[in-house]
């Protein structure tokens, strides 16, 4: 059974339509669960190997997310729910990380707790926060991509909503 609570993030993760909403729900939530906050990160989208969701360069300001999964996961998932539920896994962790907080089983273990709070056991992202995204999408496994690619995208008005005025 549901809290009335999570209902209503299920059904947000559901209409989200982008990756500044995304990260906003991911900031609020964090703030709301483990009262941590940041602001001033930029999102960046690059092909890199198929083994790697993304990553935050620890003491940098940018989170990296993989286009060549984002590609391969949009065909192969359900629903746009499934593939909201893994931006926004992907994005609480690598928001974690921002934190500060280093330690890789740490972070999975808070991006669980925070998926299994928001939105109970049985949600995708709660599946894939405990597991992986290959334990519901076994054909990520097969990828082959091994390349980091040479271009890049900067996501245009990424975090701006906490920036100061001041610059
Ligand atoms: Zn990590």
């Amino acid at each position: 059974m549901l809290t009335e609570q999570q209902i209503q993030f299920v059904e947000k993760i559901a209409s989200l339509k982008d990756f500044n909403e995304t990260f906003e729900l991911v900031k609020a939530v964090v703030l709301q669960k483990f009262k941590l906050h940041r602001a001033g990160l930029s999102l960046i989208l690059q092909m890199m190997p198929s083994s790697l969701g993304a990553y935050h360069m620890l003491g940098s300001n940018a989170i990296v997310v993989n286009t060549y999964l984002l590609t391969t996961l949009k065909k192969i998932v359900k629903s746009t729910e499934e593939y909201n539920s893994y931006i926004f896994m992907v994005l609480a962790h690598e928001y974690l990380h921002s934190l500060g907080i280093v330690d890789e089983n740490a972070v999975r273990q808070m991006t669980f707790e925070l998926c299994k709070w928001m939105l109970g056991n049985d949600h995708a992202a709660t599946k894939m926060a405990k597991n992986g995204p290959s334990a519901i999408y076994p054909e990520l496994r097969s990828l082959m991509q091994s390349q980091f690619g040479r271009d890049f995208q900067v996501v245009r008005n990424f975090d701006r909503t906490n920036q100061t005025y001041i610059q």
